[in-house]
């Protein structure tokens, strides 16, 4: 099974803490869907006839697209790939584009599944951010999506942000959980290089983001999204029973994907290719039949190393087999002894033959991972 994931470059307004490759233009739209469709042939080998079981719009703001638009892509993509009819399409969709009838519309396309960047119910912390909706209006548009049938629901919810206290997440993890919905992404506020934020912040005009403030966000939401019958499946991501993103687990468990569009990224279990993320350049494609992204063949040492920083953060754990299979005996042993002093600390477990981190480990995953490369 592989999946596909077009990348939409196009957003209302830029939201301070963002390093998605976007623009805050409209502009090009309708050009860029024209090479979008060429992109689609030119790439239709990549995924060598696997079955599609996955195609996730994102962006950017896929949901700034019309229906149409949207609808000619997929019907493209089906005509070009081998697409599984109960496969998982995912719009991310950002509140201030969802009224009921583009919803009503986009529920009649194969669309069945919407991710909406919600991001907090509290209006300060969207100004913060510099979203473009409020708070008012996020509460609303999840009643519609759900009205017009997408029982398939997940939002996205920053913590860490320096406006929201901690009775304002409890305050904003209940509002989600009183909606119905099974599928929760939820990230700690990071201040990437070149953001506004990070500007911002240097130039004193922004609070800081304080990090032990984030750690306890996360404590907060770890507890309550487990006391409502929510798992833990990766580190971001939290879901009822039958509802984990179909999408991102395939990205997790080293599935195939092919990305389109500027900047997406694909693999082919050896290597990794990635598309200029530069939308003038891009549409260059309107002139050329051949794509050249960017490649990157990944060395046995680059694969241990993904696999021990991904596998630890889901559910699955880092499964010591699969690792004796794929990379050799040498490398499992030295991995089960370098994890000992993690487990004394607490920070880790290990059951059968995998390893999980423990509720304290998930705190420190980056670093922890870190430590288990070769
Ligand atoms: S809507 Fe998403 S992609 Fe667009 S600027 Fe905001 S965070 Fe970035």
């Amino acid at each position: 099974m592989a999946g596909i994931y077009l990348h939409i470059p196009f957003c209302k307004q830029k939201c301070h803490y963002c390093n998605f490759f976007s623009l805050a233009s409209v502009k090009r739209k309708d050009e860029f869907v024209k090479i979008l469709m060429k992109e689609i042939d030119l790439q239709r080998d990549y995924l060598q006839g696997e079955t599609v079981s996955t195609i996730y719009f994102g962006g950017g703001t896929p949901s700034l697209l019309s229906v149409e638009a949207l609808q000619a892509l997929l019907e493209k993509l089906t005509q070009t790939f081998v697409v599984s009819p109960e496969a998982e399409i995912t719009l991310e969709a950002n509140p201030d584009d969802l009224d009921p009838a583009y919803l009503a519309r986009l529920r009649q396309t194969a669309i069945n599944r919407l991710s909406i960047g919600i991001q907090s119910f509290h209006d300060p912390d969207l100004e913060y951010l510099n979203r473009v909706h409020t708070a008012g209006h996020a509460q609303k548009v999840i009643k519609h999506a759900q009205n017009a049938g997408f029982n398939k629901l997940t939002i996205d919810l920053i913590y860490g942000i320096p406006t929201l206290s901690n009775s304002g997440w409890i305050d904003n993890i209940n509002n989600f959980l009183q909606m119905g919905i099974n599928h929760l992404s939820a990230y700690a506020l990071t201040v990437e290089p070149k953001t506004a934020l990070y500007t911002r912040i240097e130039k004193g005009l922004m609070t800081p983001v304080d990090e032990m403030q984030a750690a306890e966000h996360f404590e907060i939401l770890m507890e309550m999204m487990e006391a409502h019958g929510f798992i833990h499946y990766e580190i971001s991501n939290f879901a009822k029973p039958g509802h984990y993103s179909q999408h991102n687990s395939l990205y997790w468990l080293g599935g195939h994907y092919l990305g389109l569009g500027p900047s997406a990224h694909s693999y082919n279990g050896l290597s990794r290719q990635w598309n200029v993320s530069n939308l003038g350049q891009y549409l260059q494609l309107d002139t050329i039949s051949k794509l050249e992204p960017e490649n990157e063949v990944l060395t046995v040492e680059q694969r241990f190393n993904e696999y021990v920083m991904t596998s630890l953060r889901t559910v699955w754990g880092c499964d010591l087999e699969h690792i004796m299979n794929i990379f050799g005996s040498k490398w499992a042993d030295e991995l089960a002894r370098n994890v000992k002093k993690f487990i004394e600390r607490g920070h880790m477990y290990r059951k059968n033959e995998r390893f999980f981190l423990t509720t304290k480990g998930k705190l420190f995953a980056d670093g922890i991972a870190s430590e288990l490369f070769v």
